[in-house]
């Protein structure tokens, strides 16, 4: 029987793997770190191993000061600072003149439009030039996401898709980042699984999905911020395309 220490460096192992074929297959390849936990162990596992993957994060201009804490926390870390994308100063003034500063509470479009401004747009550019993406997406984190799997083309963006932890369960996750004293966000700390913009982020109730805090005001199928998104829905991925 195996212990629960055995399966997880079995995940670390294929994780590593996965980072390192994506290297070997799909260069230049780039990592989209939103600084959630699962970000971090990638991140870890990232700088640890040498990896040749950049390391890119979003300051959509809304983020919660704990995540701009931890961003400078790892920069510190790891001796390495990560790339920072920010939004077009012209697509935040275009959406606040149309919908208003808070206008994401009004209706779904105007919460759609406000992440694309501030999150999809400078996702498109990050990953111009790239052949390929590493995520941190989990199968498991909500109903939204059941489809995620190892590798796929992401005909969306146009590259390969990778998600090394897409197997990997939560207490996996946390597991890896208490063992390897990777630092991660005060807030998970506080109630807060998943983290996104401050204002589009709140504490969920034990029990609850782990990304019931996100949009809260929304129905489960409308959670998702367009950043993995395939015509308004999630981008269904096979495993095995790689
Ligand atoms: S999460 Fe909220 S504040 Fe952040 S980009 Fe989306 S709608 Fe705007």
């Amino acid at each position: 029987m195996t212990s629960v220490a055995d399966d997880l460096e079995k995940k670390i192992v294929a994780a590593l793997a996965d980072l390192r074929e994506a290297v070997s297959r799909f260069a230049p390849v780039t990592f989209a770190s939103s600084m959630g936990a699962e970000d971090m162990v990638l991140t870890d596992l990232i700088y640890r191993n040498n990896l040749d993957i950049e390391i890119f994060s979003i300051d959509t201009g809304r983020l919660p000061q704990q995540t701009y804490a931890l961003m400078a926390a790892a920069d510190k870390h790891y001796g390495k600072p990560a790339k920072i994308y920010v939004p077009q100063a012209v697509s935040v003034e275009g959406f606040i003149q149309t919908y208003g500063i808070n206008g994401f509470f009004d209706s779904i479009d105007a919460r759609k439009a406000c992440c694309h401004a501030r999150k999809v747009e400078p996702l498109r550019r990050a990953l111009t030039g790239k052949r390929a993406w590493v995520t941190g997406l989990r199968s498991t984190q909500s109903s939204t996401r059941e489809a995620v799997s190892a590798s796929a083309f992401d005909e969306n963006n146009g590259l390969q898709k990778i998600n090394p932890l897409a197997q990997w369960s939560e207490v996996e996750v946390w597991q890896y980042l208490r063992a390897n004293d990777v630092p991660y966000n005060a807030l998970h700390d506080q109630g807060f699984p998943s983290i996104g913009c401050a204002p589009c982020t709140r504490a969920v109730q034990p029990g609850e999905d782990i990304r019931a805090g996100r949009w809260w005001w929304e129905n489960p199928e409308t959670k998702e911020c367009g950043l993995h998104m395939v015509d308004g829905r999630l981008q269904r991925i096979k495993t095995g395309t790689t």
